[in-house]
């Protein structure tokens, strides 16, 4: 049946599956805080190009250069600044490198679910998309010695099963849904379900900005010192309304020579405000479940 012959039942029960429900905006972050900061790295490496087939020995070498220059300088650039952040990465490529997994917990940060080999959970059957996010959370854990408490989908792409998954696994919060720029509570099916969603988007995403590809035209337009601007102004906007300002990057598209200022010059920026409270997202997660949505 075609979109334009389904009954209003259909939908509606279609819109209605996962929904925006509560915010979860607290009136004041950690210690009376203005504004919280949530920075992510999504840890993709070589599952970028193996979630694709692994034809290409050339774009699996710029997955390696996330794990070999990308994080290496993103754990320089937070330490050097004191601060936490969270690490979304496949299992797959947490078993390519379990080294640089220890470091990155080592070093006081955050690491979340982030798929099996970056698969596209609507691409996925229902039960293999179970099982495949259930082995993730094994293998990070088996690695880090932490069970992770909370998912980014890889590509933020979230089936009809994936909250339902994120449930019985006991996550306390998503980071891949756009309802909001603030965290709220997910709705399924009309229930709430107490999970938090820190909510994401493509303008505060370095791919967005950088990504190339060799066979397309796609190019990367924007030059990073208007990404920072872009970044800066999200941030700027967020300390205005006492709200939460979320960045994804990634290792192998922001770790290289002419744009890891993006982060440092940020992050400088940020730290220019009094009252900011940076966070992993679980931090941010648990305190906008005990202290939002009054
Ligand atoms: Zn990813």
């Amino acid at each position: 049946m075609e979109p334009w012959e389904w009954d209003e039942a259909t939908w509606r029960g279609k819109v209605n599956k996962v929904r925006a429900g509560r915010s979860l905006k607290p009136k004041a972050w950690k210690d009376g805080a203005r504004c919280a900061v949530a920075l992510s790295f999504d840890s993709d490496h070589e599952t970028n190009e193996l979630r694709d087939g692994g034809q290409s020995i050339g774009r699996m070498s710029q997955g390696q250069y996330g794990n070999r220059m990308g994080v290496p300088r993103i754990l320089e650039t937070l330490k050097n600044a004191d601060v936490p952040a969270t690490f979304f990465v496949p299992a797959v490529a947490a078993l390519l490198y379990p080294d640089e997994q220890r470091r990155v917990i080592a070093e006081g940060h955050e690491i979340g679910l982030h798929g099996w080999i970056h698969e596209v959970n609507t691409k996925v059957p229902a039960d293999k998309e179970r099982e495949l996010h259930f082995r993730a959370a094994d293998t990070l854990e088996k690695i880090t010695g932490i069970r992770p408490v909370g998912m980014r989908t890889p590509s933020w792409d979230f089936s009809y099963e994936t909250l339902k998954i994120e449930r019985e696994l006991g996550l306390i919060y998503d980071s891949s849904l756009m309802a909001d720029d603030d965290p709220y509570e997910l709705v399924e099916d009309g229930e709430p379900t107490g999970m938090v969603e820190l909510p994401v988007e493509w303008i505060r995403d370095d791919a967005v900005y950088f990504n190339m590809n060799r066979f397309t035209a796609l190019r990367p337009y924007t030059p990073p010192t208007s990404v920072l601007d872009i970044f800066k102004r999200e941030f700027d906007r967020a300390y205005i309304e006492g709200g939460l300002f979320l960045l994804t990057m990634h290792p192998h598209v922001s770790g290289y020579r002419s744009r890891i200022f993006v982060l440092e010059d940020l992050i400088r920026h940020i730290q220019g405000h009094e009252g900011v409270w940076f966070a992993t997202h679980a931090d941010i997660a648990r305190f906008a479940r005990e202290n939002g949505g009054e």
